[in-house]
């Protein structure tokens, strides 16, 4: 652009009487550098239009009657105003004269977006830039002028489709959230607004991890950069629950699918994100998975059960308790014959054998019952698992770090089940550090030979010694509204997958509860449907 308009203006000197006597063309004579400039502007896409001080043209180079439809005859001598459709040509010469009169420039040395008007009428967009220059003392001026109908088209296009875009993102529930390369936040939709609780000024420009918590948050930029350089995916065109953290600290379980896109300026990523927290939505999901459980709540599963047990073991147990009250009258009375008081301890056994065997029943129904068996990812099952048991953790102050193999090969499991007992594990570390003040937990997967573990740290009060025989026994318990089945439970589902589920007090203080199953079986993996 600079250097045609620098040629403009030569050739512009070099056609006029020449006062005005440029470098080049006093090095290359006035007729040669006349024909090679002619050439130039000729050649050049732009229209160029030079006029008097009266607004008559003096030239057009070939582009401009291309552009506007009129030969070079039509226009040298008339007026310039033929060029533009009102109310500019019905302006054009008092600017001038205003122009010349007061050394105002609207456009002189400034460029503008305005309309042109070819001869058949039509008007179109053009980009016009203008510069002065002196021939004999007089001053003429230079148009160059650039067709910009398909810039303006495009323009128009874009703006369409971004304002069908927005209509879309504004009305969808999820919110949607456009991320760079780098995760810095380019949109934030309404509904994310309203779900995280900033605006959008607050986030856009910002990296998205101030939406995640810990351990998320500090992984989040190196989890990006892995991708971008390994194309490894573990959310992208997947979908995941994982935790977010709104505007006041607080911390929500949702669902997010991410999708990416590449455009000329880079990749973006669009994340989709629903809420957990609502109830509905938490058992709509898991109706989803086609799970009998609900995994998002341990509470109503051991509510169920603790109603049915309630209910199965009240009649043995009062029958224990009315055979040993007799037991104890008739011993205290001292004249009831042994045998009496034996038949009484005999039958207090057998109801008390009962209840337990009503126990075995339950616990088998729980670990063993429907069971559909998968290839999973055990550090997917212990991520989802791990973001619904910390709901409500984090305002109680418990910091988190992840630290998984990303190595591990798959696992042959329930993955409901195999997700209650990680989320059984972290819900009991997050209760026991109630207690203290140091509260990390630390949940780690690896693997050792074949198997494959998942381990859940805590820096709580440890396993009170009193327990640590019992610990997975059923009804264990030290909570005031614990059932002591948790656990029990547990071992149960994690012993029918073929693994094994250990308790450890740590050195440093605290537990550490590990989950051990076998690397799933080529064949069995062969077998699976
Ligand atoms: P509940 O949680 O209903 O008590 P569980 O079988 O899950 O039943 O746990 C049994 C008991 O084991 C708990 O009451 C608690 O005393 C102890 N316990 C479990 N996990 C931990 C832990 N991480 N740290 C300390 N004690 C624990």
């Amino acid at each position: 652009m600079l250097s045609l308009w620098r040629y403009a203006l030569i050739w512009t000197a070099a056609r006029s009487t020449a006062t005005l006597n440029t470098k080049a063309s006093s090095s290359n004579g006035n007729g040669a550098g006349e024909s090679l400039y002619r050439a130039v502007v000729d050649t050049a896409v732009d229209a160029i239009v030079v006029i008097d001080r009266t607004g008559a043209i003096r030239s057009v180079n070939e582009a401009t009657q291309r552009l506007f439809g009129y030969s070079a005859s039509e226009l040298v001598g008339h007026n310039v105003n033929m060029l533009m459709p009102e109310p500019y040509a019905g302006e054009h010469d008092d600017y001038l004269m205003n122009y010349l009169r007061t050394g105002t420039k609207k456009i002189i040395g400034i460029g503008r977006e305005v309309a042109g008007k070819r001869k058949d009428g039509s008007v179109f967009p053009m980009e016009l830039s203008v510069g002065e220059a002196r021939d004999g003392g007089e001053p003429i001026f230079v148009g160059i002028i650039r067709d910009i109908t398909e810039r303006k088209t495009a323009e128009i296009a874009l703006r369409e489709s971004e304002l069908r875009w927005r209509s879309i993102v504004d009305t969808v529930p999820d919110a949607i959230i456009v991320i760079d390369a780098s995760g810095m936040v380019e949109s934030f939709s309404p509904a994310a607004e309203r779900l995280f609780g900033y605006t959008a000024d607050e986030v856009v420009g910002q990296n998205v991890k101030m939406l995640m918590p810990q351990p998320y948050r500090s992984q989040h930029d190196s989890y990006l950069a892995r991708y971008m350089r390994t194309g490894e995916r573990r959310i992208i065109g997947i979908g995941r629950i994982v935790v977010g953290q709104r505007k006041g600290g607080e911390t929500f379980p949702m669902e997010l699918a991410v999708g990416e896109f590449a455009s000329p300026s880079g990749n973006f990523f669009t994340g989709f994100v629903r809420d957990l927290t609502d109830r509905q939505e938490a058992e709509r999901r898991i109706e989803d998975l086609q799970t009998e459980l609900l995994h998002a709540s341990r509470l109503s599963v051991m509510g169920q059960m603790a109603s049915t047990m309630a209910h199965e073991l009240n009649q043995p147990l009062t029958a224990v308790t009315n055979y040993l009250e007799a037991g104890r009258h008739l011993i205290s009375s001292g004249a009831a014959p042994p045998e009496r008081i034996a038949d009484l301890m005999e039958k207090a056994v057998a109801q008390a054998q009962r209840a337990g065997e009503v126990i075995r029943q339950l616990r088998q129904f729980v670990s063993k019952g429907e069971t559909e068996r998968r290839e999973q990812n055990l550090n997917q099952l212990v991520e989802e698992a791990l973001a619904l048991g910390l709901v409500g953790a984090r305002q109680s102050g418990v910091r988190v770090s992840l630290e998984l193999d990303h190595e591990l090969p798959p696992v042959m499991v329930d993955p409901v089940q195999i997700q209650q007992v990680v989320l059984n594990l972290v819900r009991n570390a997050v209760e026991a550090m109630e207690a203290v003040e140091r509260r990390e937990l630390t949940i780690a997967t690896r693997m050792s030979g074949d198997t494959i573990e998942a381990s859940v740290a805590d820096t709580g009060p440890g396993i009170p010694r009193e327990l640590a025989d019992r610990l997975f026994q059923p009804f264990v318990t030290t909570k005031k509204t614990g059932m002591g089945l948790g656990l029990s439970i547990c071992r149960e589902i994690v012993e029918a997958h073929h693994g094994r589920l250990t308790a450890e007090a740590r050195p440093e203080g605290g537990t550490v509860f590990s989950l051990m199953l076998p690397k799933a079986n080529e064949d069995e993996a062969a077998d699976a449907p």
